[in-house]
């Protein structure tokens, strides 16, 4: 294991902002990773585990302890009957390396998840999903260190013992209790996966008509990810943390108040921007966070200071140039205070705070 000390994190972040690690650990197998939860055990230290960054601010004040950065690599596939796969990845490798990986070899199952950042750990821990699909959808199982197992025996957790929900997993409401080492997902050799296509935003139907025949992952891959640089959501496209706001989920009469008060303040707008909330099964609304903003004055190219607001994507919270990790949380802070104002909804932060940044403003 390599201790090094004082290292920069914002580099290894896709919003670049903040401080330095205390202590910094990057660890390529297990034996790395426990040698490092030891160190930490025995020093007192609190551990950050770190994939791919993507999802994250890092205090301007840095983390006073040991960041573990998870880069175990390696994509191995096995086929378990005929017409399923199934392939893993150590925790490490890059989301989309392994979403590239899959559809190159024709495998069906995470091609509506291509173009997004972050380590496959990270995807586990996020339920990343995009289009109607997510990580759960085909995730079969992963092997997790916990924490507080002294012993260091990696356990296997299958699909139902994540309690997957949205954009959640158990390792997500538990955060540093688990590190995940690896995650085995089982895709489709053959035949064409509808199941991750149910979101009607993407229509399958319109590539299908452009190809003149039912599209391959490899086709639907390049469709996602031309719509991904044309909503600035690529890794390459500004400097974020991705979408910095949940969906809220709120009541049918929340909703219709909701619907009430966009009219009011600018049907034309409400009319335009159709749909912007899903009726639930169980009644719920889920509402699209942007669309709220569009009655603040948070806009998509706002900008304060060095931090704004993607000129293509509402919920981006961008560092333009040289932001602190305090204006970025003061720009979110101030955009939930105005949905607040207008709709009287919440907008929980889906970005994960590091370190002491809600002080720090
Ligand atoms: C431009 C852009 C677009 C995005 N688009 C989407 C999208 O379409 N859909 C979506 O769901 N998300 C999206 N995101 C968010 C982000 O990419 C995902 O949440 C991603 O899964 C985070 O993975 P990561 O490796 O970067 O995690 P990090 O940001 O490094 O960490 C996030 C959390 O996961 C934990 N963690 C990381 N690795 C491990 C591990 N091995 N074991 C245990 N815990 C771990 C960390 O401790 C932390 O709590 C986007 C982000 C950006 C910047």
């Amino acid at each position: 294991m390599k201790l090094e000390e004082h290292v920069p994190l914002a580099p290894l972040t896709t919003l670049g902002v903040g401080g330095e690690a205390r202590f910094f650990v990057e660890a390529h197998t297990l034996q790395e990773v426990t040698d490092a939860l030891d160190y930490a055990r025995t020093h007192a230290l609190p551990v950050f585990v770190l994939g791919g960054g993507s999802n994250i601010v890092i205090a301007d004040s840095g983390f006073e302890g040991l960041v573990l950065h998870v880069c175990i690599a390696g994509i191995t596939c096995e086929e378990r009957e005929k017409g399923r796969v199934n392939v893993t990845a150590g925790a490490g490798v890059l989301w989309d390396d392994l979403v590239a990986y899959t559809v190159a070899h024709g495998f069906i199952g995470l091609e509506c998840l291509s173009g997004i950042p972050g380590t496959v750990g990270g995807a586990v821990v996020a339920n990343l999903g995009a289009y109607g699909a997510q990580c759960s959808d085909t995730f079969v199982s992963a092997e997790v260190l916990a924490r507080d197992d002294e012993t260091h025996t990696a356990r296997v957790f299958t699909n139902g013992m994540c309690e997957f929900s949205y954009h959640d997993s158990m390792f997500g409401h538990m955060p540093g209790r688990y590190l995940v080492l690896e995650a085995t997902f089982s895709l489709l050799t053959t035949g064409t996966s509808h199941l991750s296509y149910r979101d009607n935003r993407f229509d399958l139907a319109a590539l299908a008509a452009k190809h003149g025949r039912e599209p391959t992952p490899a086709d639907v891959r390049a469709a996602i990810l031309e719509m991904r640089a044309e909503k600035g959501v690529l890794a390459s496209s500004y400097k974020s943390a991705g979408s910095f706001f949940h969906m809220p989920f709120v009541s049918s009469e929340m909703y219709a108040k909701t619907v009430a008060k966009a009219q009011i303040l600018d049907s034309t707008k409400e009319e335009r921007l159709r749909p912007w909330a899903w009726e639930q099964p169980d009644g719920a609304y889920k509402i699209a966070p942007g669309f709220l903003l569009e009655y603040t004055e948070f806009q998509k190219g706002y900008v304060r200071g060095a931090a704004g607001i993607s000129p293509k994507h509402t919920l981006c919270i961008i560092n333009i140039a040289g932001a602190r990790a305090s204006e970025i949380a003061l720009l979110a802070r101030a955009m939930q205070q105005a949905v607040e104002n207008v709709f009287g909804i919440h907008l929980e932060r889906e970005v994960e705070y590091v370190g002491a940044v809600e002080k720090e403003n």
